[in-house]
Parts: C-alpha cells; sequence; structure tokens
C-alpha cells in the first residue's frame, strides 16, 4: 500500500484551505497531522477520503489516482472517521451494531452475509464495545459514540484509516487505549493511519511520521523529533514552549505561555459576575 499527496491545494469559494501539500504513507505507518485551528488539517482528509475534490495536485492509492476510483471502490480501501458526530446516526435511535454494520455497505449485496455479522461481532470485541451492542447510538456518551465511529470506519476493513481528532472525546485513559489499539492493527495487520490531532504530545508518541500544517502548507514534516521542536512551536502556534525526549526518544512538550497573549478586555457590566 502506497498513499501519495502530491501538491494538493484545496479552497473553499476563495477562501484557500490547502497550497501545494505533499507527503507520503507507506503500509502500516501512522502520520499524524497537526497544525493550529484552520490550518487545513479536516480539509485535508476530506480530500484524501474524496469527500472535497482537490483544485489542485493529485493524490494516488498504489499508483491510481483516487479521483478516477468510485466511491465504493474507495470505501473498500479507505475508511473515514470525521471529526463531530453530527451525521444522520446521532438524530435516529439506531443501534451500535446497525451503526457499525453501516461499515459494511460496500461489501453487503442484496443482504447482510454472516461473513458481516462477524466482522461486526469480532470488531466490537477488539475495541472493548461488544457491550454496547444492544444500545441505541444517540443515547451513548460522546467518547463511547467516538469509539462506535472507529469501530464503523474499521468494518471496511480499509488499508487505510482517517481519522479527525479521534480522541477529543475521550478521557486520557481511552486516549491511551484506542491510540494503543490503532497502534496495535497498524504493526500486526499493516493498517496505515492518517489522524488530525490536537495533543501533540500523543502524536508525537504514537506516530511515524508527523505533518505539520500552517494556513494550509506544510510548515514541518519528517519524525516527531523533527517536527516537534522549541522554534516550531512557537513559529507555528505563538507559544513558547519546552521540549525534552520521553525515555523511549519521543519529544514531549510543555506549554508554557504565549508569545502575543490577548490582550484582557474589560468585562462588559452585563456579563460580570459580580
Ligand atoms: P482545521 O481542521 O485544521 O481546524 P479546516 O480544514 O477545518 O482546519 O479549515 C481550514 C480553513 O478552511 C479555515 O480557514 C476554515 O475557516 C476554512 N473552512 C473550513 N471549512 C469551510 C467551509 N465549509 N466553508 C468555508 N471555509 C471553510
Ligand atoms: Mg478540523
Amino acid at each position: 500500500m502506497k498513499l501519495v499527496i502530491n501538491n494538493v491545494s484545496f479552497s473553499y469559494k476563495s477562501v484557500p484551505a490547502l497550497r501545494n501539500v505533499c507527503f507520503e504513507l507507506g503500509k502500516g505507518e501512522i502520520l499524524s497531522l497537526v497544525g493550529p485551528n484552520g490550518s487545513g488539517k479536516s480539509t485535508l482528509l476530506k480530500c484524501i477520503d474524496g469527500i472535497l475534490k482537490p483544485h489542485g495536485g493529485t493524490i494516488f492509492f498504489d499508483g491510481k489516482q483516487t479521483c478516477s476510483m468510485s466511491s465504493k471502490e474507495l470505501s473498500k480501501v479507505m475508511g473515514y472517521v470525521p471529526q463531530s458526530m453530527t451525521g444522520a446516526a446521532s438524530m435516529f435511535p439506531f443501534t451500535v451494531f446497525d451503526v457499525v454494520l453501516a461499515g459494511r455497505k460496500p461489501y453487503i449485496g442484496w443482504s447482510v452475509s454472516e461473513k458481516d455479522i462477524e466482522v461486526v461481532a469480532n470488531i466490537l470485541r477488539f475495541m472493548g464495545i461488544d457491550d454496547l451492542a444492544t444500545r441505541h447510538f444517540n443515547e451513548l456518551s460522546g467518547g463511547e459514540q467516538q469509539k462506535v465511529m472507529i469501530a464503523r470506519a474499521l468494518a471496511q476493513l480499509p488499508q487505510i484509516l482517517l481519522m479527525d481528532e479521534p480522541t477529543s472525546n475521550l478521557d486520557i485513559k481511552h486516549q491511551l487505549e484506542v491510540l494503543q489499539l490503532i497502534h496495535c492493527l497498524c504493526r500486526n495487520m499493516g493498517l496505515s493511519v492518517v489522524m488530525a490531532l490536537h495533543d501533540l504530545n500523543l502524536a508525537s508518541r504514537f506516530s511515524d511520521k508527523m505533518v505539520m500544517l500552517k494556513n494550509g502548507s506544510i510548515f514541518a514534516a519528517g519524525s516527531p523529533e523533527k517536527v516537534i521542536t522549541e522554534e516550531n512551536i512557537v513559529t507555528v502556534y505563538g507559544v513558547r514552549a519546552h521540549v525534552s525526549l520521553t525515555r523511549l526518544g519521543k519529544p514531549q512538550i510543555i506549554p508554557l505561555e504565549p508569545i502575543n497573549p490577548q490582550p484582557v478586555k474589560e468585562i462588559p457590566a452585563r456579563i460580570a459576575i459580580v
């Protein structure tokens, strides 16, 4: 498996969101996209998944242009976990099992097969959410919903998993659990991952490669040691930080303070607490 992002650019009407983004991903690799809010992470994931069509550049999956692949073909090789759960599944009372079974859509012919049921049951067990199978998706906590959405994407049996802030609703234990499960799938099954992450320490710990975006362009790319530096963080985020190496040799940051803090404004009388 090889994913090549070649010079990809995208604009929303006249607002440029991505400029000449290039990187490559091999089988079993984990790549984290980091960068401040609005730097283009979600837009890039949507371009890779084919939800948005790049205005410039090309994306190749195993040498084939993804824009020439049908959505069914694409969904057999890529699973996408969106940032928010505001899709249809969160409005209707589908069970967790049915939501994950919907991930089998690219494979289901006239009816659901025994294999589809088995794949879903195995993935629910793997993700540690088999006890939620008969619960209604819209009655779950944000963290439980996030795990279900990852399970749904895994049910597509993709070669590449695209995840937009997969840990944003999870407490620290579940953040580690989910990223360890994903890491295990990459190391043992050759799954490849591109994920947008806000937490630079988690990104550093779990990624083989990182891409740091600033205003839609790549500011830094490569190993976590190359990307997570005090200089890059101050330039891209405007935050002074202390970076040290963990026992495993991965950079770890402690944010110190913003370089240009917003001036404290006078609180209008209407919203003053006392
Ligand atoms: P990130 O995920 O890094 O926070 P996004 O990819 O969501 O960044 O956004 C990149 C830029 O594109 C931002 O300037 C954002 O305001 C803009 N943008 C995102 N979605 C839309 C949209 N649907 N319409 C117009 N502009 C958008
Ligand atoms: Mg985003």
